[in-house]
Order: structure tokens, then sequence, then C-alpha cells
């Protein structure tokens, strides 16, 4: 049972908690300092990016009982910055401090199958998928689902990792092995034409905010772009808004969740399939920052603080870029563009795949 029913807002000088330390627990340390809230971080990682920005810093593990009573106590409020928080670090928490957005939410976020068993039940579009508990179960599902599909382990995948493409029977051959032979399922292959992305936000008092919908280009597994307005119908571009408002709505949702989905063309028509919610601010509402006036971040903070939320209006047209591996080697001849706002998220090792930092680069608003 989480304390947000009885959870009293914030006030300026007042402490909130983040579990995790990387660029995403940096970005919101930074959005919550000119609101003059505090933070404290608390990561396992002593080189974690967040620390330099934040007020105060608990080096530990996440089972670390002690420190995270000792955490508890130090602050006003919860959130964190990655979805596989262990549940039992957020319950015990939860016992102490109220902890937004709920164990509740992010319990079905960390599982597939809770995860599309809600969204389907919510009234969500989803892909059709099946569950799978052993290799045998592969074979039919995959006839099942038409000859195509998506293996995806239950728990712990990000950025293509813990997931495999069969296209067809001889594909199945041992993959459930291959991806470690833990619980999984298989989801029908979607022929999307493009992905996209809603970040919203809702508050302790039920208000929700969706911002504008993104549109992303991943290159090896790991998003690259996010694209402000999105390739969209102005129907199509309201509905993806409104999936993601009501999946906040129904998972009683305090802060920013981002919900990736696909979009394709059918029947002559334009559909959506929501792929996949993640209980935090997301890689593809780093736009927000420089093209409207409240970004994601300070949206998450004034959230969970139980703030009212700001506005989730956009003032430009952007394309953010992340910055991956030894991109960020392109710093100067990005700040020498005038149209162009950097942001480093201050690694100290750079390493193939790893996100460096990003770009935005904004023009005026088209419509
Ligand atoms: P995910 O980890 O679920 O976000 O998936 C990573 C990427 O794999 C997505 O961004 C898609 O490009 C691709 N993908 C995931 N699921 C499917 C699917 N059911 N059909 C086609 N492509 C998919």
């Amino acid at each position: 049972m989480t304390r947000s029913r009885d959870f009293t807002p914030l006030v300026p000088g007042e402490t909130i908690g983040i579990l995790g330390g990387g660029q995403l627990g940096r970005m919101l340390a930074l959005a919550a300092a000119p609101l003059g809230l505090k933070t404290h971080v608390f990561c396992p990682d002593p080189a974690s990016p967040a620390f330099e920005v934040a007020a105060a810093r608990t080096v530990a593990a996440y089972d670390d009982t002690a420190a995270l009573d000792a955490f508890a106590a130090a602050v006003d409020v919860v959130t964190y910055e990655f979805e596989n928080v262990p549940g039992p670090t957020a319950a015990h928490l939860a016992e102490r401090v109220a902890v937004h957005p709920g164990p509740g939410a992010l319990a079905v976020a960390q599982d597939r199958l809770d995860e599309k068993t809600f969204l389907r039940e919510a009234g969500v579009p989803i892909a059709d998928f099946r569950r799978i508990d052993a290799e045998a179960d592969l074979a039919p599902a995959l006839a099942d689902l038409g000859g195509a599909g998506v293996l995806k382990t239950r728990r712990m995948g990000y950025d293509g990792k813990g997931q495999t493409m069969l296209r067809s029977v001889a594909d199945a051959e041992g993959a459930f092995t291959r991806l470690g032979g833990v619980p999984a399922i298989l989801e029908a292959f979607v022929p999307f034409e493009r992905e996209v992305s809603v970040i919203a936000a809702r508050g302790v008092d039920g208000t929700l905010r969706a911002y504008d919908v993104a549109e992303n280009v991943h290159r090896d597994h790991i998003l690259k772009t996010s694209t402000v307005p999105a390739t969209l119908d102005a129907d199509t571009a309201a509905e993806a808004r409104m999936l993601a408002e009501r999946i906040a709505d129904r998972l009683d949702y305090v802060g920013v969740i981002g919900v990736e989905m696909f979009v394709l063309p059918e029947g002559g028509e334009t559909r959506l399939l929501v792929n996949e919610i993640a209980p935090r601010v997301h890689n593809s509402g780093h736009w927000t920052q420089d093209a409207c006036l409240v970004s994601q971040f300070e949206q998450h903070m004034r959230a969970v603080a139980g703030w009212p939320l700001g506005s989730a209006e956009r003032h430009c047209d952007v394309v953010m870029e992340n910055l991956i591996g030894a991109e960020a080697g392109r710093w100067a001849e990005i700040l020498a563009d005038p149209d162009a706002a950097l942001h480093l998220y201050g690694k100290a090792e750079t390493r193939p795949g790893r996100k460096m930092g990003h770009v935005n680069r904004i023009r005026p608003l088209r419509a």
C-alpha cells in the first residue's frame, strides 16, 4: 500500500529522493533546482552522473535496507529514473515514505505479460501475444500468430536486449533457450510504418497532460532521433495522446510516463498499437527541454511533489538527436549552431553504444 492517499505536497526547500543516478536522474535533479526543491540520489554506482548535480547522495545497493531506511528518513517523497527498481526496494520504501509513481505501476511495467494484460484490459490496442513458459510453447504460438513474431523476455529487457525476431518456424528452434530459458512472451510481428511515443504526466489530483507526439528512429536498437511534430494526421495524433492519458489514469499514476507506439496503415486508415510503457521520464521526451515551457523533467518533479502540473504546450518544432559513444566529441560543432541546445551527461567514460548526451535542434513552429 502506498502512502499517496495521505500525501502532503512538498514545499520549496524539501527533498525529492531519486532511485538511480544515470542521465535521467541527473536531468530530474537539474529540473528540480529552479523550483527550489532539493534532490537526494540513491545509486550503487559511485560514478553516477546524477551525483554531481544533487544536494545529497547515497552510494548503496538497492537491497541495503539500512541505507534505504536512512534515505527514506532524509527525503520527503521518492521517485525513480529506471523501471527495473527491484519490487522489494519500492515496497520497503513505500512503507516509510510516499513513492511516486507507486509500486503498482512499477510492477506492471516491469513484466511484459502483466503490462500487455493491463493494456488489453484498459482497452488499449496492442499486438496480439502469447505467453511462453517453455520451449514447447513456441512453435504452436508462432503458428497461431501467423508465422512471424518477436520473442521477448517478460522481465529486464531494454534497447532490443532480451528479445529476438522470429521470421519462420526454423527461427523458433532453440530460440527460447537462446534467450535464457526464462519466462517470455511471443508478440505478433507488427509491419509498422513508423514508431512514435507520447510523454504524459498525471498529477496527484488526477490532472492529465500529454505532450505532442514524437516520431522516433532507432539505430542499432538505440533511439537515435525524436522529431516533433511526428508525421501523423491530427486525429491519429489526438488518439495517441488520449491513449497515453488513459494509461496513466488507469494506473492511478503520479509522474511522467513514456508510451511507445507503432503506427501502421490498415485498410486505408492509420492504426496505433501500443508497444510498451516506461514508468519514468523517457529518452523520446528530451525534446521537451528546449521546445516546451515545462520540460518532462520539471513536469515529473512537479507531479511527484504533489504540485500543479505545468503546460505541455510546444513553442517550436524540434529534432532531438542522441549523442552515442564518440559522437559526443562533436560538442564544439554543436555549440556553434545557434539553433542547437547541447546536453551532455558528464559521463567519465565513453563507450560504444553508451548514451553520452543529446542535442535539441529547434525550428520555428510550422503550424
Ligand atoms: P521493445 O524493446 O519492445 O521496445 O522493442 C524494441 C524494438 O524492436 C522496437 O522499437 C521495434 O523497432 C522492434 N519491435 C518490437 N516489437 C515488435 C513487433 N511486435 N513487431 C515488429 N517490430 C517490433
